[in-house]
């Protein structure tokens, strides 16, 4: 008899994006007239930077001939991205990061998915709430947690969010040993300073512990207080896994390129407490499940680290980063407690209504979609998150909207 993981079956269904989309129909079905604007999506709207379009296009014609034709790549990435990640990314910065430490990937999804099979079934999680979903359900999947008991799954420990810690979680109280971190955040927009991811690294490195930092929106930093690597801290390098994307910055969410870092410090231990280097666990698992991301996408996302791609990345990322400046200012002016939008294309919004009601009040007043920020977990109640990946006249038209419908 083939049976399936059981732990599968403790999965939490999704009800999230299924219940935006029966609330929106169910809105356009009553009125047909009025034009809805999704501002809940967390897809970027605009097309990829015109160098990176010409490198893919060239790429694609090298693949048209014999002599240029590029069959299976190197597992890792092509050196000629992995150099620049390393020179661009993190040397320029002073960040001692070689291309050899980097492993290119199809997203940061799949690698903040995938990262955990390397570790031990009997360790401790601690997984922030609210969250980007992904880090907890793939350790469901993998049998780390118990049931879900209202909203929660037993096992894990909870690193909460909320208005009192300005969404940047205290450390835990109980030893964990595998600490998830997303900053700039999905989905509060909040950012960290270097001296609270210090501590952090102090904590993993004191406990033994591992952090697996989510950077997926760097590229919206631009105050020169807030991290953008966590290899910016001394001693990270030996506790610390870094997962970074292509898709926000330069649009690749449908062109798939990621990247995450391992440096060769960094390190997890063995049964007999003996320090392993992370680094070859990972080459090992890649090499062995997965086959590089195609050579046209590699080849436009080095277009990225060309002057005139760093440019248009900065162009891309400060067109939305002033949708996100609107939308704050304007939440804000209405009296509502706004994080984010500031170094980040999220703006997380407290209102005293239950989330999805906050929710429905935005859709039937004004025509605006957001997302209810229950549906990232428990500390999200009584927030909505407003994205800011949307053209500008839509932006400035959904202000107006939620202006004459709540002002
Ligand atoms: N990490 C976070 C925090 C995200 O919000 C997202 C996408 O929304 C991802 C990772 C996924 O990135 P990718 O498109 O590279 O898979």
């Amino acid at each position: 008899m083939i049976k399936i993981n059981k732990h599968y079956t403790k999965l939490e269904a999704s009800y999230l994006f299924s219940d935006i989309a029966r609330r929106v129909s169910e809105y356009t079905e009553k009125n047909p007239d009025k034009k809805i604007i999704r501002l809940g999506i967390g897809d970027v709207t605009r097309a990829l930077p015109p160098a990176c379009i010409g490198a893919f296009h060239k790429a694609v014609d090298e693949m048209a001939a014999d002599t240029t034709f590029q069959g299976y790549g190197p597992e890792q990435g092509y050196d000629f991205l992995r150099e620049k990640i390393a020179a661009i990314d993190f040397q320029t910065r002073g960040i001692n990061i070689s291309p050899d430490e980097i492993f290119v990937s199809d997203g940061a999804k799949c690698d903040t998915g995938n990262i955990q099979e390397i570790f031990s079934r009997d360790i401790q999680l601690a997984i922030p709430d609210p969250v980007y979903p992904v880090y907890v359900d793939t350790n469901v999947m993998a049998g780390r947690t118990g049931r879900n008991v209202e909203g929660r799954y037993e096992g894990i420990v909870y690193l909460e969010s909320t208005r009192s810690n300005d969404y940047v979680p205290d450390l835990p109280e109980k030893s964990v040993d595998l600490i998830y971190l997303c900053f700039p955040n999905n989905p509060t927009g909040a950012t960290v300073t270097r001296q609270q991811l210090r501590q952090w690294v102090d904590y993993a490195r004191e406990h033994k512990a591992l952090i697996l930092f989510d950077a997926a929106y760097e590229a919206f930093i631009r105050d020169n207080a807030v991290p953008h690597s966590i290899f910016e801290i001394e001693g990270a390098d030996e506790v610390a896994i870094e997962f970074r994307s292509f898709s926000k910055n330069a649009g690749f969410t449908g062109t798939r390129c990621a990247f995450t870092v391992i440096p060769k410090k960094c390190r997890a231990f063995a049964e007999n407490g003996e320090p392993v280097s992370l680094h070859p666990l990972w080459l090992r698992r890649q090499s062995t499940k997965f086959n590089a991301v195609s050579y046209p996408v590699q080849r436009a996302a080095e277009a990225v680290y060309s002057e005139e791609g760093q440019q248009q990345v900065q162009g891309l990322t400060s067109y939305y980063l002033e949708n996100a400046r609107l939308i704050r200012n304007k939440m804000s002016d209405l009296g509502y407690q706004c994080t984010g939008g500031v170094n980040s294309p999220y703006i997380w919004i407290k209102g005293d209504l239950d989330s999805w009601e906050f929710f429905d009040l935005l859709l039937e007043k004004a025509g605006v979609v957001c997302t209810p920020g229950s549906g990232f977990g428990r500390c999200g109640e009584h927030h909505i998150r407003i994205s800011a990946f949307n053209s500008y006249d839509n932006v400035v038209k959904a202000l107006e909207n939620i202006s004459q419908a709540l002002g």
